[in-house]
C-alpha cells in the first residue's frame, strides 16, 4: 500500500487545511506558501499520484471537474487573470505526489 500523502491527510481531517471548496470529487485549499495574491490547490479525493499515473479511461472526468472548480473559484474571487498549473514529477517541481491543480490568481 502506498503511503498516504499530506493532501490525503488534509482531506481526511488529520492535518488542518484552509478549505475554500469541498464536493464529492475534490477539495480546494489555500496554498500555505502562496506565489500569487490568490493561490489555491484543487485536489481530487482520489489519491492519483500525478498526471502520469492517471487512468486514461476513468480519470479524465476528474481533471475536467478540477478545471471547472478552478474557473468557478477564480470567478467568485474576482480574479481578472489567473494561471492553472499541474507540476509533473520532481523535475517538474512536483513535491507532493497527489494530483493537484494550482490556481494562481490576480485581481
Ligand atoms: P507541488 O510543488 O506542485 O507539489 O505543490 C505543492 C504545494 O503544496 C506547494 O505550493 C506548497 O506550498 C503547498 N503546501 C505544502 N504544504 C501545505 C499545507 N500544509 N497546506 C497547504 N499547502 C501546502
Amino acid at each position: 500500500m502506498t503511503e498516504r500523502t499530506l493532501f490525503q491527510k488534509i482531506i481526511d481531517g488529520e492535518v488542518p487545511g484552509d478549505f475554500v471548496h469541498k464536493d464529492d470529487i475534490c477539495v480546494a485549499i489555500k496554498d500555505i506558501n502562496p506565489k500569487a495574491p490568490i493561490h489555491y490547490l484543487i485536489v481530487p479525493r482520489k489519491p492519483i499520484p500525478g498526471v502520469h499515473e492517471m487512468d486514461e479511461m476513468k480519470d479524465w472526468p476528474i481533471v475536467t471537474h478540477l478545471f471547472k472548480v478552478a474557473k468557478g473559484l477564480a470567478e467568485s474571487d474576482g480574479c481578472e487573470g489567473y494561471r492553472l498549473q499541474f507540476n509533473v514529477g520532481e523535475k517538474g517541481g512536483q513535491i507532493i505526489p497527489h494530483l493537484h491543480l494550482h490556481l494562481m490568481g490576480w485581481k
